[in-house]
């Protein structure tokens, strides 16, 4: 089953206008990237722009959550159901339908159209939403109804504005695949896997924080395409599925490795952020030392790592995109139109951090050797100024090994860093602009990442 295709034809034939995906970089300097189907209808929902015609929509929409509020990039290749590029599918109601009917197209769905099996299903509403508590109840046994707070089932675009309870659907994935430490829902486990999200907006929060009740409530859903077509495909995770399981193989023909228990983690992260690498250069985000281009950046170091550790030691990540394609491109003709220009960006950045990931993994590791309660602030800086290491890269690294880094002087060399070049900036009289130096810099980059190598490597501990 096409679980897209069939979600959107579903909307449609309940009259919702179908609407594409929003870019990744929303036209909001606030949100890093777009990481809900709702973004783009932000400011209908507040009311600054007036609803169209049809108050109902449809989409899926592409969302990267390696960032900001939302950042799933630290559980990438540590659950099963989290990635840092999705789809959220997804169904809007701007002051039209709510509750009741938002609850009964979810349920219709489900056990209609994806055939999911009723034993199986959880619900989990706010626990002072009594009126959608009597609504699941015309579908599913008040047994299967859990009632969380504010944490869990309740929305709020920001501190003042739209908000409201919300309704969560849960599928169990089985006691006897997953065992019963993990049984209870909302929690962080994979056995109760959170689907679908609908959010009621029924509320306005002023900036004394009451709530008060909105003249046209609206409905906001969001459903993760990757975790539906894994449950559909009986799959546990999200990885094995027919969406990553091309990308998995490819790499390890490349890799000329077997998976393995103690391998696997790397395979599926490299998978996951090919995926997102890919579509933020097609989308004309650029490898930068700030912003979206060092998430950017951040991603696919952590990536080239996980392949480091798998045996690569030249770029292999541009060999993957001719696959990425034949899964998505048809759907997302950017990834098609700009395959060769996304290889050729991956590749640059790819040799770049090639240059220094050996002397840099070195140097961690001779570290790590001395290293007894905290690993040391001025390697962790040093790896990542000299050697192009972020620091969540380093923290990765240390992550089975249960050790922090000592930020407070990782911290304290960064700000000495920067008044450092403030300072010579200020004195220089130079009149390059940054944009200028930036490609300069791309120019000869690899003369000085040889001078690197070499100062580093003679400074070695
Ligand atoms: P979780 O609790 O699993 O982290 P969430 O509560 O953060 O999910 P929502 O913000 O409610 O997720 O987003 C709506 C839906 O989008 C989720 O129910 C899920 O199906 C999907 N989703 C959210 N985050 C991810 C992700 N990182 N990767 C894949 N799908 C996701
Ligand atoms: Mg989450
Ligand atoms: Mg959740
Ligand atoms: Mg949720």
């Amino acid at each position: 089953m096409d679980v897209r295709k069939e979600y959107l034809k579903f909307f449609e034939s309940k009259g919702h206008r179908v609407v594409s995906s929003m870019p990744l970089v929303p036209d909001d300097p606030t949100l890093l990237f777009t990481n809900a189907g709702m973004v783009q209808f932000k400011d209908i929902f507040t009311g600054a722009v007036p609803a169209p015609k049809n108050k109902t929509a449809t989409s899926c929409q592409l969302c990267v959550r390696a960032g900001g509020k939302h950042n799933d990039l630290e559980n990438v290749g540590y659950t099963a159901r989290h990635h840092t590029l999705f789809e959220m599918l997804g169904n809007f109601s701007f002051g039209d339908y709510f509750k009741k009917e938002a609850i009964a197209y979810a349920w219709e769905f489900i056990t209609k159209n994806l055939e999911l099996p009723i034993e199986k299903l959880w619900v989990t509403v706010h626990e002072s939403d009594d009126e959608a508590f009597e609504l699941w109840q015309e579908h599913i046994n008040a047994s299967r109804i859990k009632r969380f707070g504010d944490k869990d089932n309740f929305w709020s675009m920001g501190d003042t504005g739209a908000c409201g309870p919300c309704s969560e659907i849960f599928y169990d994935q089985g006691e006897e695949n997953f065992g019963s430490d993990e049984d209870y829902l909302g929690g962080e486990g994979d056995r109760f896997l959170e689907i679908w999200n609908l959010v009621f907006m029924q509320y306005e929060r002023d900036t004394n924080g009451n709530l008060n009740p909105l003249p046209k409530p609206s409905i906001d859903t969001g459903m993760g395409l990757e975790r539906v077509v894994a449950i559909k495909e009986g799959k546990f995770n999200n990885f094995d599925s027919s969406l990553f399981m091309p990308l998995i193989e490819k790499t390890t023909q490349l890799a000329n490795k077997k998976i393995t228990d103690s391998n696997i983690g790397s395979f599926r992260v490299i998978a996951d952020h090919l995926r997102a690498v890919s579509f933020m250069i097609s989308q004309g985000i650029l490898f930068d030392k700030e912003g979206r281009g060092y998430v950017l950046r951040r991603i696919l170091r952590r990536a080239v790592r996980h392949g480091y550790l798998l045996g690569f030691r030249k770029p292999f990540l541009a060999k993957l995109v001719d696959t990425l394609d034949e899964l998505m491109g048809a759907h997302y003709t950017a990834i098609k139109e700009q395959k060769e220009y996304i290889k050729e960006q991956i590749t640059l950045e790819e040799d770049r951090f090639f240059k220094t990931i050996d002397s840099g993994m070195s140097l961690f590791e001779e570290e790590l050797k001395n290293t007894k309660k905290k690993f040391s602030g001025e390697i962790a800086f040093k790896l990542y100024d000299t050697f192009g290491f972020p620091l969540d890269l380093t923290q990765d690294m240390l992550r089975d090994k249960n050790l922090d880094i000592d930020i407070e002087k990782f911290e304290e060399l960064m700000a000495e860093q920067r008044n450092k070049a403030k300072a010579a900036w200020k004195g220089s009289g130079d009149t390059l602009a940054e944009g200028d130096f930036k490609s300069l810099l791309e120019k000869y980059g690899k003369n000085k990442f040889v001078g690197y190598e070499k100062t580093a490597s003679s400074a070695k501990i």
